[in-house]
Parts: C-alpha cells; structure tokens; sequence
C-alpha cells in the first residue's frame, strides 16, 4: 500500500479521528497512488495513523476511513459501512408517515462522498468522490438486498464531482426501474410530489422535516408568510395546523408548480393560500409598502456562505434580509430564520439576527433553536458536518 507521510504535528487533527487531511498537510507520498486509491497515512515518524481515500485533484488529499491498522478495507467492510448508516435509520423507517429520508450522508456516516436519499420506493444516489466511485458496484448491490427498492437513480452533483477531478456522471437508473416524473413521498403524514428524475438538482429538502413540524405547530390561526417556500415545506405544514391564511415566496416558478400539485394532492383549501413568484428581498419591500403584516415569518433561504470567504457578505445579506422580515411581523409575531450555512455557526448567526434586530428598532426573544434532524448526524469529530440551523424569534 502506498504510504502518505505526514509533516510535523499534522497528525493530531487525524489522532482526533478528523475524516480530512489537507494537501498541505502531507509531507511526502511514497508511491504514485491513483486518485480513489487506499492508502496509509503515517505521522512524520513513520508510525501509522489511518487509512484512507487518496486524491491528488482535491483540497481533500485524503479522506480518512479507518483508523484501525488491523482491518482491511475490503468488500465486506463497505457493506459493514452501508449497513450500520442504513441500520441507524431504523426508527425513522418504521415511521408510517414519513418515507423520505436520508440514508447514508457521506462523512456523517463515515462513507466520505456517498450520500443516498430515499423517496418512497426509490433511492437516489450522489457519488461525490474518486474513492468511492470506485466501490459503486458493491453499494448499488448492498442498498439493493438491504432495501429492495423499485429503482436506483444517479444524482450525482457534478461541480462536486469536479473538485475531486471525476468527470459528470451520466445520470440516469442505476439500477431498478425508472421512476415516474413525480414520486409521490411522504413526510410527517403530508404528501409530496417530488420531481426526482429530471435535471433540477434538489428533490426534496427532508433535512427540514423535524423543524416544518415544530414551526407548523406555531401556525394554528395565524398568517403566515413563508419565504423560500420552494415546494412548500413549512407552507404546507401551516395549511395542515389551520393556518388561517398561507403566502408563499419564492423565485422559482417550477417549485410554485409543484407547490399547487402539492397543495392539491393534500387535499388543503386552496383559497386559504396565495402565490408569489418573486424575489424574496423584493416582495418583503413590496409588504411594507402595502402595508401587509403577518403573525409568523419562515425565511429559509439557500446558502449565502458557501465558504469562510464569503462570511461578511453573507452575513449581511442575513441582517438586511431578517431585518426586512421583522419589520412585517405584528406585535409578538413569530419568526422562524434558517441558515445552511456551515460557515455560519449558531453563536454568529445570533449574533446577525440580533443586529438585524437591533437596526429594525425591534426587541427579539430567542424561543427555540433548530437543527439538523437525525438522519443527518453531526459527528463529534467532524463539526464541518454541522451546517443547519434555524431561530425561532418572538419579535416584539
Ligand atoms: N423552505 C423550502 C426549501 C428552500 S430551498 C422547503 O421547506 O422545502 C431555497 C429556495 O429559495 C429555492 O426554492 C429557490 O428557488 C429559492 N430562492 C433562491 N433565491 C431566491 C430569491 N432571491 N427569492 C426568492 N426565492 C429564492
């Protein structure tokens, strides 16, 4: 096995069981190891440390496995892997109603570039790194006796792909059937239709399932403004609470579409809710002019902080955005405010909201902090893994 030698001190994040070894942490590579190749890394000493994926493309160059030098990474050991993710899950499976959840989320479940979704009778699979393209055939085989599903599709995201030097994945059935344009899924007993084949890269968010709950059980008679709405997560769940009246925002007219599919397939009343194809900082604005308040605000918007880079741009497109927000609540209304921004941890998003709080001239009481639900775990030893979290602010 080719050997990764570390340099001096390197090795106490890998000592911590941290899955990463930067490329300006390795010293020096004994052998010419291809990308996805297993190899062994060694502190500056020489004395063993771990295995791991290597990969010279990556900012990753080594995605750690195990760190016990008397297992093989062999056939058997993959599907150990597999199986303890998917066996995790269990409770969540036996949950009648709820069939949309992740199964397998890459470093979290110490399957580094593998994440499996599941939507009903189908799975979806993102093969994000070289080492694990390599072991496709043994998890399509394992996910296959393990779970019997209908069919196995390829979602595979390619600008991921391409930091790991791995070209775009063609797409397409893996293996099973291919399922129909719209899944039918279920999540806490409401329906989905969820567009999983086609290009649009993001199904169905299920790392907000636990937080659309707890946010909906704050909706019953009140006006609700959920910004981002996308398919209509907290929108849907807020019909289900009676909410007495439902706005939704987002800038995407395919997810309005399916929000209306939804919304119908679920049987709620379609006069209770309203429309908005806009742009979210836009139509806030629009409100104040109007003069509309609501009683409970959902902003749930995409990533603003891709990287640490981005985090004084990102943060103050969080303030002005959460500013805007409470300055349309009704005295003693709710705002329910998310970031899925690793960069952004939950102190400085505090931190962000309190000063959009501060700007509107409003008083805000934290009530309920959200977080990532637990088929999306943190591992003590890989905070990057940490990247939802929400606020549910009592502005007054
Ligand atoms: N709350 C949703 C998920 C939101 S994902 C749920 O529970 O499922 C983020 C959404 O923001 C996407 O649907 C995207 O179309 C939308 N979006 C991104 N930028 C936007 C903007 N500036 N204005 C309105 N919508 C935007």
């Amino acid at each position: 096995m080719h050997v990764v030698r570390l340099k001096k001190g390197k090795e106490k994040a890998v000592k911590q069981l941290h899955p990463w070894v930067f490329s300006g942490a390795v010293e020096s590579i004994k052998g010419k190891p291809e990308n996805g190749e297993i190899i062994t890394v060694t502190d500056n000493q020489g004395e063993f440390l771990a295995y791991g994926f290597f990969n010279d493309q990556s900012r990753v160059a080594v995605r750690l496995l195990e760190w016990d030098q008397q297992v093989e990474i062999n056939e058997q050991w993959w599907r150990m892997r597999i199986r303890k993710a998917v066996n995790a899950r269990k409770e969540l499976m036996a949950d009648e109603n709820t069939n949309t959840y992740r199964l397998i989320f890459s470093e979290a479940d110490f399957l580094p570039g593998l994440i499996v979704d599941r939507f009903a009778d189908y799975l979806s699979l993102q093969i994000l790194t070289s080492g694990m393209e390599r072991n496709k055939e043994i998890i399509l085989d394992e996910l296959q006796q393990l779970l019997n599903p209908a069919g196995i599709f390829d979602r595979s995201d390619a600008s991921a792909r391409s930091h790991e030097g791995l070209e775009a994945s063609s797409g397409g059935v893996l293996s099973g059937i291919a399922p129909p344009e719209f899944v039918t899924v279920k999540e806490n007993g409401v329906l989905y239709d969820v567009n999983i084949s086609s290009g649009q890269k993001s199904g169905f968010y299920c790392d907000q399932r636990e937080n659309r709950r707890i946010v909906a059980e704050h909706a019953r008679g009140k006006k609700v403004l959920d910004c981002f709405s996308y398919s209509g997560g907290f929108s849907l769940n807020a019909l289900k609470q009676n909410a007495s009246e439902v706005t939704s925002v987002d800038s995407s007219a395919p997810a309005l579409e399916t929000l209306a599919r939804n919304i119908e397939i679920n049987h709620f009343q379609q006069a209770k809710h309203t429309f908005i194809q806009s742009d979210v900082n836009k139509q806030l604005r629009a409100f104040r002019e109007s003069g509309d308040k609501f009683d409970l605000i959902i902003l749930d918007p995409p990533k603003y902080a891709p990287s640490r880079s981005a985090l004084n741009k990102a943060s103050r497109a969080y303030k002005d955005l959460n500013r805007q927000a409470m300055l349309l609540l009704e005295e003693g209304g709710l705002l329910a405010t998310f970031s899925c921004s690793g960069a952004i941890d939950i102190l400085t998003f505090k931190q962000i909201i309190a000063w959009a709080a501060l700007d509107a001239g409003k008083e805000v009481q934290f009530i309920y902090q959200f977080s990532q639900p637990e088929d999306h775990p943190i591992r003590s030893s890989f905070p990057e893994g940490e990247y939802l979290k929400g606020l549910l602010c009592r502005v007054s």
